[in-house]
């Protein structure tokens, strides 16, 4: 079995160093990560220059690229061998709600879609000060891509996962989940630069707006290691029928 890893924190974030070790046992573990903190980068490929992927060590990569660009090299040619799943993280945040949509750590796991097996993106939920429990996120990691490899699921199935920042024991258990919300984020940070032109920090993502039960806010509150099956299609599909009529009426 030979798995990919891959983060949007760079290669050598805490927490990819802890999921290349818990994967170790399953199978033969790449590591193809960006060469630096690429958080938020997204879907996106880099199209205007060409990308080189250094080897840092055995088995372990980098690129100047983004999580896809990762992804997309190792899965689609860099290699003389076949991928056969695909395991990104372990993030050092959360990604909850409509941050799978700006999360390098899901994009990698989302280009990782055309292997035809599962891939999983796997997140822990740290917070400023909090006790950074990567070693609960970790066996979390190792439980679930073992079970994807022994009991087929949706082939197509993209797993988010979000762990809270706790010791593995006080851990609930598992929830299935669906995305959560959140609220508008806080407004950007307004600042000169040295002469004198405004510069502007993106602020902090909105806490969940919708994170009642069900959701995978609710989970990770309650302690539970929340689990959301994603899927590519962003049709919204129960709009269609009121849409065609809108437009017949052009
Ligand atoms: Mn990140």
């Amino acid at each position: 079995m030979k798995i990919l890893v891959s983060n949007d924190d760079g290669y050598r974030a805490e927490g990819i160093t802890r999921l290349r070790a818990a994967l170790a046992p399953l199978g033969e573990v790449t590591v193809v990560a960006p060469d630096r903190n690429r958080s938020g980068a997204g879907n996106s490929l880099t199209l205007d220059v060409p990308l080189r992927v250094f080897e840092a060590e055995p088995g372990l990569h980098y690129v100047a690229g983004t999580p896809t660009d990762c992804v997309h090299l190792a899965i689609s040619g860099a290699f003389a061998f076949e991928f056969d799943m695909v395991a990104s993280g372990i993030n050092d945040g959360a990604n909850l709600g409509d941050d799978v949509l700006y999360s390098g750590t899901v994009a990698a796991a989302i280009e990782g879609r055309f292997l035809g097996l599962p891939t999983v993106a796997v997140s822990l939920c740290t917070s400023p000060g909090s006790a950074r429990h990567f070693d609960a996120a970790a066996r979390v990691a190792h439980t679930l891509v073992s079970a994807v490899l022994q009991r087929s699921l949706d082939p197509a199935l993209i797993l988010n996962v979000n762990v809270p920042d706790r010791p593995y024991e006080e851990l609930a258990g598992y929830a299935s989940t669906r995305l959560g919300f959140r609220h508008r984020s806080d407004a950007v940070v307004a600042a000169r630069d040295p002469r004198g032109n405004p510069v502007y920090w993106i602020g902090p993502a909105g806490e969940g707006a919708d994170a009642g039960a069900g959701t995978d806010f609710h989970a990770v509150a309650n302690g539970f290691v929340s689990v959301t099956p994603l899927s590519i299609d962003l049709t919204r599909h129960v709009v269609l029928p009121t849409l065609a009529r809108w437009l017949e009426a052009l």
